[in-house]
């Protein structure tokens, strides 16, 4: 019997729900409708490559972004700086419990766990590696992709702080520029990864063989 690999050759458009067999493409090719000429789905360039490199730099952002001084105030010939760590400190102290656990939750676990997930998925699938706690990994990549929308809401905050620049008593920290540039990794690794790819990778490794 072959129904189970005849049906998942099948792609439905998602525009029109038309079925169409799902063809095998080169890298930078895209699947169209054969009705309604919507985009099925499309092979991304060197998607893995490009994945795991912006990945590994966003892993060596991490770790400034969450220590290094995120602002710095000079009042009165004082100067203090704070780090995003110190910035969740001083909520908890002062009894912020929700919004202590938001910022370290949006700002530091979802953007550690998906920028993980994606460098372990594909220098897994670029060793050729396949094991079933990448099933796990990607599972956990599309939950946390699925939370990319708070990057405008960050976008949001830094756009306030440099207006708050403008009156010369905050200066921008180091650590504010690795945190914006981890956001953009993480954004870049949304536009990077070819998903098919990788969910094709892992359907041929466990697929029951017949
Ligand atoms: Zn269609």
């Amino acid at each position: 019997m072959n129904d189970t690999n005849s049906l998942d050759e099948l792609i439905a458009c998602l525009h029109c729900d038309t079925l169409a067999t799902s063809p095998s493409l080169a890298a930078g090719e895209t699947a169209l409708c054969p009705c309604c000429g919507n985009k099925l789905f499309s092979r991304k360039k060197d998607s893995i490559n490009r994945t795991m490199a912006i990945s590994l730099a966003g892993l060596m952002l991490l770790f400034p972004a969450i220590t290094l001084p995120i602002i710095g105030v000079g009042v009165a010939g004082k100067y203090n700086d704070a780090s995003l760590v110190d910035c969740i400190m001083l909520m908890i102290n002062d009894d912020f419990y929700i919004i202590a656990f938001s910022v370290f939750l949006f700002t530091i676990a979802i953007p550690s766990v998906k920028i993980f997930s994606a460098f372990y998925l594909s220098y897994k699938i670029k060793r050729k590696q396949i094991s079933s706690s990448l099933l796990i990994f990607y599972r956990s990549y599309h939950l946390f992709d699925s939370w990319a929308m708070i990057h405008v809401f960050f976008l949001g905050i830094i756009v306030s702080i440099y207006k708050l620049i403008s009156l010369d008593e905050l200066t921008v920290g180091s650590g504010l520029i690795s945190l914006l540039l981890l956001l953009l990794c993480s954004t870049l690794i949304s536009i990077t990864i070819d998903q098919k790819l990788i969910w094709d990778t892992l359907e041929s490794e466990f697929a029951p063989k017949s």
